[in-house]
């Protein structure tokens, strides 16, 4: 299967090959663990664990690696207000921040290197950067010069006849409108770590981390970075720079950002008390399982909305899905034959999710099941139709991969099944002492019947 994903740097929707056959290799630009992931930057976490599933559909083996920024201008801040050692913040943070991964499903990377286990190969770097002449020193720090790299800004589309020739800056995000020459590594300042390298007593800046971590651990050339639209300028224009004039080569090939997750309406901002971490979801009463169906349910590169009524209702969308294939599998055996319109359906959903990632679109194929079986009775249809059902939506789940729509070999046994019909058949003739009567044979035989708009559900009475 060929996947068609839109690549930042060209602006296009691209087929997806890899450098080296089936195997993919891929960059994810990792959290600053300084604080609890907010609800944007877990959806950029759940369109990675989405990519890393498709990739996997495809048929491609993958290794990821994904960088722990453990010290950077955000963690050192915090420890200082805190009066505490910034390793003290940045342990608590990253595990919670895997408790948080793992929560919503995402699978870990194949290696998470932090940032200060790697602070030698950033050394070699920039020492080599300085004597090709794409680095200097100044006051202690050191910058790359933007004017010794004349494909910078093209990922980033960057007007350079903005850039000041000789301007500087220290900080590791900035405006797109006040570009300069970036810091590789940041002079030794009291109230922060430092480390001792030929060129300076200082610290890492933020961009050069994931320059070396991808290369060591990556090699030159890889498939596939990711990030949100927020690192495209400057981290990942500066990234680039870096990687390619230290390899000589085109670094990575596929450059993928997921779009800004938005609440209510409003750009997310601790002021205006709209940011959302997974455990105040969990107070409100939410499940992780309607977080990250929420999360997954809308296109990575369509602004998300975030609504607690859009959360509400992707609550009851998988309890709607839920039920219809508890009714589906609770009901008799009929003649009504829809397995190839399964099928059908089950094909569209995976074609949907190679062509970029559709997975709006992949899901209305997964209603388009639901509606056109209610649409013919579910207690009408018949054993192949359900083995149809099972087997979709159980490689739906290998995506979606939402526990409660884990799809049991919990089958209901047919003599429960034929007195839960003739109770059916009774309460339709309005014999309710018969119903009832029946109702008891089948919580004696361990089930549980309920009654629902188009019929009944069974299930066991310990599920
Ligand atoms: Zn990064």
């Amino acid at each position: 299967m060929t996947i068609k994903i839109f690549n930042t740097l060209s602006r296009k929707i691209e087929n997806f090959k890899p450098i080296n056959g089936n195997e993919v290799k891929m960059y994810s630009c990792g959290p600053t663990v300084y604080d609890y992931a907010h609800i944007g930057n877990l959806r950029y976490f759940v369109f990675v664990d989405l990519l890393k599933r498709i990739l996997k559909e495809a048929g491609y083996s993958l290794y990821q690696v994904m960088n722990i920024t453990d010290i950077d201008d955000k963690t050192i801040k915090r420890a200082n207000e805190k009066g505490v050692d910034f390793h003290e913040i940045s342990l608590k943070y990253e595990k919670i921040f895997f408790e948080d991964l793992e929560k919503l499903k995402c699978s870990r990377p194949d290696l998470a290197p932090r940032a200060t286990d790697e602070i030698d190969f950033m050394s070699e770097m920039i020492q080599f950067l300085i004597e090709k002449g794409y680095a200097y020193e100044r006051s202690g720090s050191v910058y790359f010069s933007l004017a010794s790299y004349p494909e910078y800004g093209k990922l980033s589309k960057l007007d350079l006849s903005k850039v000041k020739v000789g301007a500087r800056v220290d900080v590791d995000t900035y405006e797109k409108e006040s570009p300069g020459d970036f810091a590789l590594w940041k002079g030794k300042k009291d109230n922060e770590p430092s480390y001792k390298m030929p060129f300076g007593e200082g610290r890492p800046g933020w961009h050069i981390e994931c320059s070396a971590i991808s290369r060591k651990h990556l090699g030159e050339q890889f498939d596939i970075h990711t990030g949100g639209v927020d690192l495209i300028f400057p981290h990942h224009e500066n990234e680039k720079a870096q990687s390619e004039a230290f390899c000589g080569v085109k670094t990575v090939n596929y450059w993928i950002h997921s779009e800004y997750l938005i609440v209510e309406g409003k750009k997310m901002s601790k002021s205006l008390g709209n940011f959302y971490t997974l455990r105040e979801l969990e107070d409100r009463g939410f499940d992780y399982d309607s977080v990250r169906y929420m999360l997954i349910s809308s296109h990575y590169r369509a602004q998300l909305n975030f609504t607690i009524t859009g959360l509400k209702a992707a609550e009851s969308t998988i309890s709607n899905i839920k039920m219809f294939v508890q009714h589906l599998m609770a009901g008799g055996e009929g003649t009504v034959d829809l397995s190839d319109m399964v099928r059908e359906q089950e094909k569209a959903f995976f074609d949907a999710l190679m062509d970029d990632l559709g997975i709006g679109n992949a899901l209305s194929h997964l209603f388009i099941i639901i509606n056109n079986i209610n649409s013919a009775d579910p207690l009408k249809v018949n054993a192949a139709t359900k083995e149809a059902v099972i087997e979709a939506f159980t490689r739906f789940n290998t995506i979606l991969d939402i526990s409660q729509l884990e799809m049991t070999e919990s089958k209901i046994p047919a003599d429960v099944n034929t007195l839960a019909q003739e109770r059916h058949q009774a309460r339709l003739d309005k014999d309710y002492s018969r119903a009832d009567e029946l109702r008891g044979e089948i919580t004696e035989m361990g089930y549980i019947v309920e009654d629902t708009p188009e019929g009944f559900i069974l299930r066991k009475m310990d599920e």
